[in-house]
């Protein structure tokens, strides 16, 4: 991954040199950083950000769980989020907002004045699993690590510390030729990919495991359940059993970085005909649509960069 010529931190644009971090900093020692992953898609009208509210307010709830206080308010990070689009001369993107307990301390109680910063990064970044995986799909297995447990590390905050797990997660699926991971709960039910949220489509019905189920609710994922309920198909949020996977007619992933990936096959498995299906294919449809015109935005999504 190739590095910008500049980012956002601490207040201003920096050359990317510039922006650099102690070895002393606490988030490095005990993960306490929150993040957020947002991007900016190049329409017929001009670049615009994704959901960028709901991605900044996530941010912030996140900041809540783990007492970072944040040194801007939203509306700062959103324009930070502008400038440094414009500061890359970037027409689309991946946007990393990033908050972090910066100071030195050893405390697993840091007081409240130590030290945050907040970074904010952008660079091209195309298909999350390949230029291939959009059109034809990924192979994936069930990871034989658990996401972590209800009430230990609460999946629904996005912080640094969380992707350990998604990294023995995503790790174990490359060293084994596949894609990504599919983790279960600690309950032995589906949970979620290392990145994505997972979708299961069996008879016509879309299925997802719940919030309760040790997920990230994606941003994506929500946008993917308002198309499909848009279309008429009936959406059921409710725990999936592993095996769901190996009958189902169709399975396909959600996220930022992944956007709409079909999964063509679990654990060597076909998934239906193994290739991605007409359900898949429909919801891909609408949601690149919203990028290229062919599906109106008719919940305000998108915003114009400069508007930000
Ligand atoms: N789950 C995890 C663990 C993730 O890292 C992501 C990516 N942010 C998602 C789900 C999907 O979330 P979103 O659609 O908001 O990007």
């Amino acid at each position: 991954m190739e590095a910008p010529t500049h980012l956002w931190h601490n207040g201003r644009i920096k050359a990317w040199a510039d922006a650099t971090v102690h070895v002393g900093a606490h988030a490095l020692h005990y993960g306490s950083s929150v993040f957020e992953g947002v991007r900016v898609y190049a329409t017929p009208d001009g670049p615009r950000y994704f959901r960028l509210e709901e991605h900044t307010e996530r941010l912030f709830h996140s900041a809540r769980v783990y007492d970072l206080s944040m040194p801007y308010d939203a509306a700062t990070i959103n324009r930070a989020c502008r400038e440094v689009i414009v500061a890359n001369g970037l027409t689309s993107a991946y946007v990393r907002p990033i908050v972090f307990r910066s100071g030195f301390t050893f405390s697993l109680a840091p007081s409240l004045d130590t030290a945050v910063d907040v970074a904010v990064i952008a660079l091209p970044w195309g298909a999350y699993h390949g230029a291939d995986a959009i059109e034809k799909g990924v192979d994936v297995c069930v990871s034989s690590w658990n996401r972590a447990a209800p009430n230990t590390y609460p999946s629904g905050a996005k912080a640094g510390g969380n992707y350990l797990n998604s990294q023995l997660i995503a790790r174990e699926a490359v060293n084994g030729g596949y894609a990504e991971g599919i983790a279960l709960g600690t309950d032995g039910l589906l949970s979620e990919g290392a990145g994505e949220n997972l979708f299961v489509v069996r008879k016509g019905v879309i299925h997802t495991p719940p919030a309760a189920s040790s997920i990230l609710c994606g941003i994506t994922r929500d946008t993917v359940l308002t198309l499909a309920r848009e279309r008429g198909y009936d959406v059921v949020e409710q725990s999936l059993p592993r095996e769901m996977l190996y009958f189902a007619d169709e399975v396909f992933m959600t996220g930022t970085a992944a956007e709409v990936t079909a999964v063509r096959s679990v654990d060597r498995k076909p998934v239906g005909s193994g290739h991605p299906g007409p359900i898949t294919r429909q919801l891909q449809q609408d949601f690149f649509g919203l990028f290229d015109g062919r599906t109106e935005d008719r919940w305000g999504w998108l915003t114009p960069v400069e508007e930000v």
